[in-house]
């Protein structure tokens, strides 16, 4: 059947400026970290896809390494890309990331430009596009200079392989560094991709004022904490679930009594809110209005259609702000 998308997708999802930039990213964006590899059920990944543009997610994130096996979440979007999304390709923002190992040698990771460019070019051919719109380098290197990596990523957009550059997983000091670098080179640094979420509040510490003096903006990934901060993991370990497959970082060790109790508490927040815990997390993310997109992952349609409700209710009291923030503590 031909993919058609829906009339009313842009009617309901908030899309919010990436930082100084001219790019409006939607507030809640899908990564394809998990469930769109080779290992996946091809048919449930592109109803995902589908379900996902038709509420307005406009930005599909994916990296090399995505799968697995490695490389194959790439190959999956290009199918569908070719398929069914070709049509809406200037309607969409796909972004792709080099750093994590993905080929033998001493040029298949970290941050050279000889693997930063030969990457993106191995991605290209598996997406099947020309260009992506962001291409990030994915983590920072320790001995590569990081003029090198940021040059690498401004010789990219220069020659049209990728719109915009970003970061991801940099401190507040190296963002800073590399903040400075691509303004120098003339290519400035789009966006950084951090992990946050009620159970992991790092990029308070610094980051984020690095990132609006810079007027870079933020896609923050893992805003559920992989799935921890829904409703699924209050009675035991459903069989369907991250934590209860492969998945080296998330499994039964990380679901303690005490994190159970504060899923618990946090419920009960939700629940006042008229809320799924889910819901509660991603609109928590996003309060205040200073990170710019809200990176969730999905196993199932219904997950989407959850996540994106969340955008119904972002308004928090500040009593309600100080109750969370005494669970958390
Ligand atoms: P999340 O924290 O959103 O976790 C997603 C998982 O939570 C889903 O696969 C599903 O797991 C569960 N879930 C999602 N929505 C709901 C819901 N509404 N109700 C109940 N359960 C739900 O994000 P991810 O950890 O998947 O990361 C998201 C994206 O971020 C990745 O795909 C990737 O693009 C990016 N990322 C980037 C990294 C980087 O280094 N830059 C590192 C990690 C991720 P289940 O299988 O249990 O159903």
């Amino acid at each position: 059947m031909v993919y058609q998308a829906n009339e009313a997708r842009y009617e309901t999802m908030k899309y919010n400026r990436s930082g100084r930039s001219g790019l409006k990213l939607p507030a809640i964006s899908l990564g394809l970290w998990h469930n769109f590899g080779g290992v996946d059920k091809f048919e449930t990944g592109r109803e995902i896809l589908h379900r996902s543009f038709d509420l307005g997610i406009t930005h599909f994130d994916l990296a090399n390494n995505y799968g697995p096996p490695p490389g194959s979440a790439e190959e999956m979007f290009g199918r569908v890309l070719a398929t069914d999304f070709k049509p809406y390709r200037d309607e969409m923002i796909i972004s792709t990331k080099a750093g994590y190992y993905m080929w033998k040698g001493p040029y298949g990771e970290w941050g050279s430009r000889k693997y930063m460019i030969s990457s993106l070019d191995q991605s290209l051919k598996r997406l099947g596009t020309d260009y992506v719109d962001i291409f990030y380098h994915h983590r920072p290197d320790p001995d590569t200079p990081m003029e090198e990596t940021i040059g690498a990523l401004d010789h990219i957009v220069r020659s049209g392989k990728a719109l915009y550059a970003g970061i991801s997983n940099y401190s507040a000091e190296q963002a800073a560094q590399a903040i400075e670098i691509a303004n120098r080179l003339g290519t400035p640094i789009l966006i950084h991709q951090p992990s946050y979420s009620m159970l992991n509040r790092w990029i308070e510490g610094g980051l984020q004022d690095v990132l609006d003096a810079g007027g870079v903006g933020s896609i923050v990934f893992s805003p559920l904490a992989q799935g921890l901060l829904s409703g699924k993991y209050l009675n035991g370990i459903p069989s369907d679930s991250r934590a209860a497959g492969a998945s080296v970082f998330l499994n039964e060790k990380n679901i303690t009594p005490e994190l159970v109790e504060k899923l618990r508490q946090l419920n009960d927040v939700a629940a006042s809110r008229g809320q799924s815990l889910a819901q509660l997390a991603l609109a928590w993310v996003l309060r205040g209005g200073r990170v710019t997109s809200a990176l969730i992952g999905a196993s199932k349609v219904s997950q989407v259609e959850d996540s994106v409700a969340a955008l119904n209710n972002l308004e928090f009291s500040a009593d309600e702000l100080a109750l969370i923030d005494a669970i958390l503590k």
